[in-house]
């Protein structure tokens, strides 16, 4: 399994907010990725984008309530197309089933298209102690490849590189001159991997979608490299989660104008490859033989969760990444593992272990933006709650400081709400304490704790010179004098 550094959000997350360049890679989330999703929708027509929406949800409800008619479905046809499916209980599982074909096959050289699954196994490590060159081929995932990270988004997963940290990385790892040219650079990258698309004996896949009814693996890119790895090298080996599974190929087309524009505002992707067994022996081209990995891994505790069943509808297009106020701050990394941002914070402490990651449920203001901008309407807050409800329970270690501090906050603010007298005398000293720290019209510093904390990565808006109740007595005085 991938290294799990979830137990240090807490600093991840501190030291992101600190790096400059993290800030200024960080800036086309929101203004981007999140424009052009909200520019696609504006298109289309609200209630068109929400009856796409229902439709997706009730598929997707559906298939999960489902799933073991649709696996045991895409089974029979996949192996009905002379292909073969392996299930696999955990990463262990899933490792040992590709490290075994790799093996009987005399696998040399491998080029892979982007898979989070095999993110989430770890796989790339277990192909080199086979002694497997690997080749990640998505641009975005080469860069990371090279610079020895992981992915940071789901979408775009060098997305916390500014360009003249890729023209470093390139200059120093591809012996290449410094040249910030986006251009030049997949330039380069495309005549290094075209080499290896030529040379590899296995190209491994994730899934966006499988269909049931076919048998198909259904994969979207923008760059053609996914249709290389599928078709170029003489075995295919498919690597996806259980939940990707989807009836027919009529719901295929749901998908197929929800996820583009969601993730990246496109009304379609460049490429659309729905693979459907190996070649046969009228085709030209193609795999002599196609394996379909299905991993479990964590997922079916969260497929018997009724609670918690409802993140397995995500088709992982990262909208709620790209909206998220927290995400868009800290950015992938510091959450720790495979999966980042406000669906991270749900599937990663289910993946792993919610005492180790009993930080991620509470990363987020619960301001509800995440569901608006799902395409499956996932209620991704409820869940986030119900996390942190089985954190805090009396039997749970976690996050014992913040109960305490929480159940003093609670009961300061019922005391101040039931008694107007203390509220407006509290009022009136904070609002007299606020002088010295004000700067700018808004209170950037302030040393006493707790508010020292939240002041050294924001500000804090300036208390109004009038309360309501002043503005709601003088306008009722107002309204007397007039009438009177
Ligand atoms: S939860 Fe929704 S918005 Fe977030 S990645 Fe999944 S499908 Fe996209």
């Amino acid at each position: 399994m991938a290294e799990i550094k979830t137990k240090n959000f807490l600093a991840s997350s501190q030291m992101a907010i600190k790096d400059p360049q993290l800030r200024q890679a960080l800036e086309k989330v929101g203004t981007g990725f999140d424009g052009a999703r909200r520019e696609a929708i504006e298109e289309i027509s609200e209630a068109k984008w929400e009856e796409w929406r229902l439709k997706a949800r009730e598929i997707k409800e559906h298939t999960i309530e489902n799933l073991d008619y649709y696996l045991d479905m895409l089974y029979t046809n996949v192996t009905k197309a002379g292909g073969h499916v392996h299930f696999a209980r955990d990463d262990n599982e899933a490792n040992a089933i590709v490290s075994k074909l790799v093996e009987a096959n005399n696998i040399q050289i491998a080029t892979k298209s982007k898979s989070m699954v095999s993110e989430e196994l770890g796989l790339n490590g277990v192909l080199e102690s086979l002694g497997v060159d690997v080749y990640e081929t998505d641009l975005g995932e080469y860069i990371i490849q090279l610079a020895g990270e992981t992915p940071s988004h789901l979408v775009a997963p060098a997305l916390h590189k500014t360009k003249g940290q890729v023209a470093s990385l390139f200059q120093d790892k591809l012996g290449i001159p410094y040249n910030e040219d986006i251009e030049a650079m997949a330039k380069t990258a495309r005549e290094i991997l075209r080499d290896k698309f030529l040379n590899a004996d296995l190209g491994i896949s994730g899934a966006n979608f499988l269909v049931a009814e076919t048998g198909s693996l259904v994969i979207i890119t923008n760059e053609g490299n996914g249709r290389l790895c599928t078709s170029a090298p003489r075995i295919h080996i498919g690597i996806t989660g259980m939940e990707k599974v989807i009836p027919s190929l009529e719901d295929l087309a749901t998908f197929l104008r929800l996820l583009p524009r969601s993730a990246t505002g496109q009304r379609l992707t460049s490429y659309v490859s729905i693979v459907t067994g190996p070649r046969r022996v009228t085709d030209e081209d193609g795999p002599e033989q196609f394996h379909l990995i299905i991993v479990d891994n964590g997922r079916s505790k969260m497929l018997a969760d009724p609670k918690l069943r409802e993140a397995l509808y995500c088709i992982r297009c990262g909208a709620c990444l790209n909206i998220c106020p927290v995400y868009q701050k800290v950015g992938g990394h510091a959450y720790g593992w495979v999966y980042p941002g406000p669906i991270g914070s749900i599937v990663t402490p289910n993946l792993t272990v919610l005492q180790n990651a009993k930080d991620l449920p509470f990363a987020s203001s619960l301001c509800g933006a995440c569901r608006e901008a799902c395409p499956i309407k996932i209620n991704i807050p409820r869940m986030l709650l119900n996390l942190r409800e089985e954190l805090v329970q009396p039997n749970s270690n976690a996050n014992s400081t913040s109960k305490f501090s929480e159940d003093i906050a609670a009961k300061s603010y019922t005391k101040l709400m039931k008694h107007p007298g203390i509220l407006k005398l509290g009022t009136m000293i904070l609002t007299g304490l606020q002088k010295p720290f004000l700067k700018g019209g808004v209170i950037s510093s302030v040393p006493i704790p707790p508010l020292s904390i939240w002041t050294r990565s924001r500000d804090l808006p300036k208390l109004p010179d009038k309360t309501f109740h002043q503005i709601w007595k003088d306008s009722l005085k107002d309204n007397q004098d007039n009438n009177g």
